[in-house]
């Protein structure tokens, strides 16, 4: 197996650069032009010394791990040099040169999967802890990948599997009393299996908001004080915030975070009739936004009446300029945006509205890959139900398989033998 090498920081100017290694020859290779790897290298010691690779000479820190306790599962070593780009660029062009071979996208995480040192579930959470913007974001990425999906779901497939055993061993059995009775046991168990699944697939809602955060239109008619708002929400001048009417002609977006959750919103050109060609674009992003976010701020001078406006979102009434004139409302949330009264109580309200349910260290299905994979095994499970009293008990065992191999393409479980295996340590009777 050939030795991989990449740049594991971004290729830009910093103080510190991180290049690693991995396969057999990582240590040899190193060694040769590292001063600090002396004979006898101690895995997981840092070690310092000058890298000379006889084009460029780097002040470095480099540390051995001995297979199989690396994150690839096989030798690595991580080269600590100083980020410029030409020092770490000279540095793989060296290795390159000497036989190593440039790893592709996500090949180090991809040996760890091969070599067993993560299953797939956490492979695709170190994508997404890679990738997050948001502390929730991370923190349900490293939920992920410290295998609670994974238990989660295996423990899922270990349900089926009982329940396909009971089954086998009854079809050696095949007087139809006993039939009836696995019937009844198999239902409820397959019940209980079900809501399960159902429970899991309801996860990837709340893993949306975790993942994507959550998406806030601002609207209402011009002046009413949309972009003051947003800048008072943000806590920052974002937008430009005049008394003449048009002066967000495009729609802005920025986000902020509340309770570890990302918030983007979304100002937009006021919802009203123009002829300016410009703002009338922005008038049609605006009612665009309007229909795709999560969330509305309806937004109207404390006393005025709310414009119509059609949305799927959850709509949240603001009543704003509170400071000059009396709000009339019951049901809206009352604000200054001028003087910041009320704009901590919004920020409350919009987070209750969509994510009281979102529980971060919930373990949840986060892509769409999982999605699909359990909802295939809900399916799976459903038709079994509906057709127990109709079909021979070989045919819903078929339909459990199926809900769990489903359920094997996310955890990489899908061996037969693990079925076998369960039949013959539990359900042999007499044997
Ligand atoms: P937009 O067109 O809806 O984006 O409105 P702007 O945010 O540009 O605000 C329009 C005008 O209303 C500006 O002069 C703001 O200073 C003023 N304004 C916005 N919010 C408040 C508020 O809470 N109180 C008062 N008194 N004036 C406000």
């Amino acid at each position: 197996m050939e030795t991989i090498i990449a740049l594991s920081t971004p290729p830009t100017l910093s103080a510190i650069a991180i290049i690693r290694l991995s396969g057999k020859e990582s240590l040899e290779l190193v060694k040769k032009v590292f001063s600090g790897f002396k004979k006898e290298v101690q895995p997981r010691y840092m070690y310092y010394g000058i890298l000379d690779t006889g084009k460029i000479k780097d002040d470095c820190m480099c540390v051995y791990f001995r297979a199989p306790n690396s994150y690839t599962g096989e030798d690595m070593v991580e080269i600590n040099c100083h980020g410029s780009v030409a020092v770490t660029e000279s540095i793989i062009e060296y290795f390159i040169e000497q036989g190593a071979v440039m790893a592709e996208k996500g090949e180090f995480t991809k040996k760890a999967f091969i070599n067993g040192k993560m299953d797939l579930t956490q492979s695709e959470a170190v994508i997404d802890l890679i990738n997050a913007q948001s502390e929730a974001q991370a923190r349900s990425a490293y939920s992920q990948l410290s295998g609670t999906l994974y238990n989660r779901i295996s423990d899922l497939q270990k349900r089926i599997v009982t329940a396909i055993a009971k089954i086998e061993v009854s079809l050696d059995y095949p007087e139809e009393e006993i039939e009836e009775t696995t019937k009844e046991e198999s239902r409820e168990e397959i019940n209980s299996i079900k809501d399960e699944i159902l429970a899991l697939k309801n996860t990837y809602n709340s893993g949306k908001i975790l993942r994507e955060g959550v998406k806030i239109a601002i609207v209402g008619k011009p002046n009413v004080g949309k972009s003051r708002l947003l800048n008072s929400l943000l806590g920052y001048e974002r937008a430009i915030v005049t008394d003449i009417e048009g002066t967000t002609r495009d729609t802005l977006s920025e986000s902020y975070q509340y309770n570890g959750i990302k918030f983007t919103l979304v100002d937009t050109a006021g919802i009203r009739n123009t002829d300016d060609t410009v703002e009338k674009i922005g008038v049609s992003l605006a009612l665009r936004e309007a229909k795709e976010c999560d969330v509305l701020l309806h937004i109207a001078e404390a006393g005025e009446k709310f414009e119509k406006v059609e949305t799927t979102a959850k709509v949240i009434y603001v009543e704003n300029k509170i400071d000059k004139m009396p709000a009339v409302r019951e049901d809206s949330v009352k604000i200054s945006a001028l003087t910041g009264e009320g704009i901590e109580e919004l920020k409350k309200v919009i987070y209750d509205t969509v994510c009281k349910n979102v529980t971060v260290g919930e373990s949840r299905i986060n892509n769409l890959r999982h999605l699909n994979a359990v909802t295939l095994a809900l399916a799976n499970i459903e038709r079994a139900l509906e057709n127990i009293d109709f079909v021979t008990l070989d045919l819903i065992s078929s339909d459990l398989n199926q809900a769990y191999r489903a359920l094997g393409s996310i955890t990489g479980i899908t061996s037969e033998d693990e079925i076998v295996g369960e039949i013959f340590s539990k359900f042999c009777v007499g044997k």
